[in-house]
Parts: C-alpha cells; structure tokens; sequence
C-alpha cells in the first residue's frame, strides 16, 4: 500500500506548476465575480507567509553554506596553493556569468512587456516597500559608502537585518578564513557542528520548499488580482524564460568551450561534451548539483583523467561556490522582476545587483530551488518587494534544471584548467 502510494506522489515542481495554475483560475474568477477583496484579504496572506519562511531561513542558511564551504577546506595549504587559484577561477567566472546576466536582463527587458499602466498599478501597491530603499540609496552620497554596506559594525543587528545580507556574508567569509588559520585539533569541533547544522538548515529549507505549490497558488491569485488579469503578463514570463535558456546555453556552449580551448590542458570541446554529457543528464533531472557530486568526479576522474588530488579538491570546493548557471540567472530574475513592478534601477543599483548576484549565488545551495530563498533575501536588500518571486517560481523548475546543468559543467571545466599536471593540493612534493 505505502509503495503504492509512493508511486502515486505527484514530483513537487509538478505540484508547484499545478499550483501556479490553480493561483491563475482563482485570481481570474476572483477578477469576474467581482472578489478581488476576499483574495487580498483571504488568500495573499498565505502567500506572503511563504515568503516570510523562505526569508526566516536564508541568514542562517547563507552564514553556515559559507562556512561550511570555506571552514571545510580543512587546511590552509590546500587553501593557499590550489585553493587560492581555484577560488579565483570560480570567481571570475560566477564575475562574468552574473555580468552576462544583468547585459542580457538590460538588453533584452523581458519584464517591459507588462502593460505600464498595470505596472504602475503594482508599484501603487508596494510603493511603502520600494520608496523606503529609493530613500536609503539616495542617502548614500560618497563613492565609497556601499563599503557601510559590505562591512557590518554589529554582527547581531547585521544578523537582524534582512537588508543587511552582504554584512553577513562578510562576517562569514572572515570567519571562514580565520577557522582556516588555527591549529586543525581547535578548528575540528566547530567545523563538525557547522557541518552538522548545515544538513539541519538545508532540511529546514526541505520543510520550506515542500509548502511552495501553497505558497504559489496564493501568490498568483494574489497577483493576477494585481494585474488586473493582463495577459501581457505571460508573454513577459515566455520571454524572460526564453532569456534564461539563452543565456544557459551561451555559457555551455560558447563561454566553457572557449575557456577549454585557451586552458584546458589538452582537453578536446568535443572529449568533453562527450564525457559530460551524462553529468549533465544527471544534473538536469535531478536540479541538484550536490547530488549530482560523485558523477561528476567519476567523469572528471575516469574520462577527463583529471587527478584525484585535483578533482577531490576542485569539484567539492565547486558545488558550494561555483554556480555560473546560478547567478547568470539570478542576475535575470532580480532585473525581470524590477522591470515588471516598475522599478527603475539606477546605474548603482545594477552594480549592487551584480555583486549580491555573485556573492549570493556563492551562497547558494546546490539543491533543488535552492535559489528561492536567496532571492528572497537578495531582492529584499535591493528594495525590490520579494513578493515579486511569485512571478517566476511558478516556472522555476525547467530553468532550475538547467542552471544545474550550467553549474556542474562549470566545475568540471575549472577540474580540466587545474589539469593533473598541476601542483598537488597540499603544494607539491
Ligand atoms: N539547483 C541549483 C543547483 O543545485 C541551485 C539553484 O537553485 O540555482 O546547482
């Protein structure tokens, strides 16, 4: 009976797609049958509780994802040799993939297909949320006052702050790095229990992310109400997918092969297409680059005849860090949801889009959606209200797949520039 039961459960990204539906029909009969109250009042609220969890949970998912990724590097020889030029690598490409992202987001303006009349409408609705950040930003007067930003003078309110992700972000990297400079026997406890808390928080972020077919439906009902049932809506949604696809399949099949053929250290685009193909597979149903680790070292290992040294190093430190696919499409996702709510972002803005986009996508989970709940946050510290997630989640889950597939590819790339000829991890013999 329990297996039977078992086979009959409906996959979660299926059940959030039937929830977006579902969010759509009642938002429209809401819109006929003259209801657009009872939606705001009875049905958004269940929606913005959704939204409410995803952001509980995204500080301390962010602060323990990077230490666990920096602490885990267990030694700082690893940390300075290989280590050092493999966390260069990595963030020069998450750099470039969240730079094409925002281009491609700026040229393209897949949320301009909105009608602006509604847009104006929407802004209407969450003109306290917007107006309070255009005011922070226009505060900032001297080049350097986004520095306040990065660098908290009190970890408990930065903590307390959901605007103030970047501030813990750098608390945790500090932290990281300083767990790394002392003796290993003091180091071994706390990095055990950040290890320990990791797999809590990402079960917790399990719990969250199950509620999403819920969370969806109230949310569009909710949104359709607000749209006032603008089918512009939809063709904004099909180009900004389409705008995502683009920019995934650019870095796959331009950017990658290109960087293989300037370093890759013999290794053919067309050897390594072939031995990822598989990888890629595999990340692209399952949308998790963590689970998808151990095929992807086998590929690295056995076809790319990578070194074990190199690629026990390189492919672990890259599933936390390294998600090209991850923040060339959150840069997308936080600029369609500003186009769509009608909010104009100033030059700055876009620079501060760009570098939460890499940061954040740094502390990333690689596990199905784990994008949610960074958004959450990241577009609540930009001013933008996070209730605008509810426009993409809906269709997330394709465009999760890729992005994944995006992002194993990308570790396996950096694995081949390391090479097997490249210095031991623990700095050569
Ligand atoms: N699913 C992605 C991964 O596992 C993370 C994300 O949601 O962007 O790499």
């Amino acid at each position: 009976m329990k297996t039977r039961m078992k086979k009959l459960s409906v996959p979660l990204y299926l059940q959030i797609l039937a929830g977006m539906v579902l969010g759509i029909i009642v938002g429209l009969t809401a819109i006929y049958a003259g209801g657009g109250g009872f939606v705001v009042d009875w049905i958004t609220p269940w929606g913005q509780l959704f939204i409410r969890m995803l952001r509980l949970i995204a500080i301390p998912l962010i602060f323990v994802t990077l230490v666990k990724g920096i602490a885990g590097l267990k030694d700082i020889s690893k940390f300075s040799g290989l280590g050092i030029r493999t966390l260069l690598i990595y963030l020069c490409f998450i750099t470039l993939s969240a730079s094409f992202g925002v281009g491609l987001g700026v040229l393209v303006r897949p949320g301009a297909l909105v009608d602006r009349e509604v847009a104006a409408g929407l802004q209407e609705t969450y003109r306290s949320v917007i107006a309070e950040k255009t005011q922070e930003a226009g505060m900032m007067q001297g080049p350097l006052d986004f520095l306040n930003d990065i660098v908290p003078d009190n970890i408990v309110s930065a903590a307390g702050n959901n605007s103030a992700i970047l501030q813990v972000i750098f608390f945790a990297i500090l932290f990281a790095v300083a767990s790394l400079l002392i003796p290993w026997e003091k180091a071994r406890p706390v990095v055990d229990f950040f290890d320990g808390l990791n797999d809590i928080i990402l079960k917790m972020v399990g719990f969250i992310i199950k509620l999403a077919p819920v969370g969806v439906t109230a949310l569009m009902a909710g949104l359709v109400v607000d749209f006032r049932g603008d089918a512009g809506i939809f063709s904004a949604l099909g180009l900004y997918a389409l705008t995502v696809t683009s920019g995934m399949l650019i870095i796959m099949y331009g950017f990658y092969p290109l960087v293989l053929r300037l370093f890759g250290r013999g290794v053919t685009v067309r050897g390594f297409l072939r031995a990822m193909y598989p990888v890629q597979l595999f990340a692209f149903t399952t949308s998790s680059s963590a689970v998808t680790l151990p095929v992807t070292m086998k590929a690295v290992e056995e076809d790319l005849k990578v070194s074990k040294e190199i690629s026990s190093f390189v492919l672990p430190v890259g599933v936390t860090v390294n998600m090209d696919g991850t923040s060339c499409y959150q840069a997308i996702a936080i600029l369609f949801i500003a186009q769509v709510l009608g909010v104009d972002l100033t030059l700055s803005q876009m620079l501060t889009v760009l570098f939460m986009t890499v940061l954040s996508s740094i502390g990333t989970p690689g596990i199905p959606g784990g994008t949610y709940v960074i958004l959450a946050m990241v577009l609540t510290s930009i001013g933008i209200p996070a209730e605008g997630l509810a426009l993409i989640i809906g269709i997330d889950r394709p465009l999760d797949m890729l992005r994944t597939a995006v992002n194993v590819t990308g570790d396996a790339v950096v694995a081949c520039m390391m090479g097997k000829d490249a210095p031991t991890p623990l700095g050569g013999k």
